[in-house]
């Protein structure tokens, strides 16, 4: 009998992701989701229950009636921007969204938790290259709830036994070589879904959001990764939990997922005209509040212990991706 797991926001953009991946891999993926910001469209791979997370009863039927052998959690409210105008809607909508499922999943007795943190908790460290162990300073809220989650699941391994894979990882980039999914939001905020869109004339032009950084071209260095490889980690992940290493105790292991290499705006930007073989429209704006200098990290441990490699995160395959899927794709509610 395949394994059932939950994975809440399965409609979003890396949700959609992990479900093809799960699927590819022999499990079913029920997908959890609200879609505030996700799309039913995107629910291809396994059956779909609709609901909210601050609903703890919905959550509860969905555990008895699907019996998940673990959770993926995926669904956030994930833009720096909004989280630095409204962290109520942060706190309440990471946190305690976050805090209901971890308590249901606890009640079911559903003790494997794969959990996607982000980069965006370590704030500014003078451009070292990040790992596990870096102090985590987020400069926003969305960071800040990320991490308060990331604690959250630490205290429950202690109490309760919860098995707990944390992923902080850092900017996810491209899509399914396949074009059964993509990246879709709705309104967009991302460097790379903007770009093209100014690429294609759907937008005027993309604003580079300061070039005053202590950078070499003045703009913020970002590590991108394939939305593939990430999923295909998250996979990695559940099988490492499922061969017992948080067995007995229960707890919690911090992975980052990144490729060590970092790109600039501007860089970013000129392999895209390269990909593309089209000028990109900019217009130089002002910095984002909330936006850190520079954020990029090493992936060792995640290649050691669950056997992870980024093959796919070459800017040059993630922006074609995504310019494939651009070209093609999108969802409609
Ligand atoms: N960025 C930009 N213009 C945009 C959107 C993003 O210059 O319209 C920059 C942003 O300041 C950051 C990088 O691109 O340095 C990646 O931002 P994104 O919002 O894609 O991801 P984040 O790093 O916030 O998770």
């Amino acid at each position: 009998m395949p394994q059932n797991i939950l994975v809440t926001g399965g409609a979003g953009y890396i949700g959609s992701h992990a479900c093809k991946a799960l699927r590819s891999a022999g499990y079913v993926p029920v997908t959890f989701d609200s879609l505030t910001t996700g799309w039913e469209e995107a629910v291809k791979f396994g059956p779909f229950e609709k609901g909210d997370l601050m609903d703890r009863a919905r959550l509860d039927e969905v555990f008895a009636r699907w019996k998940p052998a673990a959770v993926m959690h995926f669904a956030a409210l994930s833009q720096v921007g909004e989280a630095m105008r409204e962290p109520g809607k942060y706190w309440r909508g990471n946190v305690c969204a976050s805090l209901n499922l971890i308590e249901a999943a606890v009640a079911a007795g559903c003790l494997d938790f794969v959990f996607s943190s982000t980069c965006a908790t370590y704030g500014d460290h003078d451009g070292v290259m990040l790992d596990e162990d870096t102090p985590q300073m987020p400069l926003n809220s969305y960071g800040a709830s990320k991490r308060a989650i990331e604690d959250m699941l630490r205290d429950f391994g202690a109490a309760h036994g919860l098995r707990s894979v944390i992923f902080r990882y850092f900017n996810v980039a491209g899509a399914d070589p396949d074009g059964e999914v993509g990246e879709f939001h709705q309104p967009e905020t991302h460097l790379i879904p903007l770009m093209l869109d100014a690429i294609e004339g759907k937008r005027a032009a993309l604003t580079v959001f300061g070039t005053d950084y202590p950078t070499e071209d003045g703009t913020c260095i970002r590590d991108y990764v394939h939305v593939m490889d990430l999923v295909e980690a998250h996979v990695l992940g559940l099988k490492w939990l499922e061969a017992g290493h948080l067995a007995g105790a229960g707890g919690s292991r911090v992975f980052c997922l990144g490729t060590g290499r970092g790109f600039s705006v501007r860089e970013v930007i000129e392999q895209s005209r390269a990909v593309t073989n089209r000028e990109v429209p900019i217009v130089i704006g002002g910095r984002r509040a909330g936006d850190a200098v520079k954020l990029v990290s090493g992936s060792e441990r995640a290649m050691a212990e669950l056997g992870w490699e980024p093959r796919r995160s070459t800017m040059a395959q993630m922006v074609g991706d995504a310019w494939r899927w651009h070209q093609t794709g999108s969802y409609a509610k």
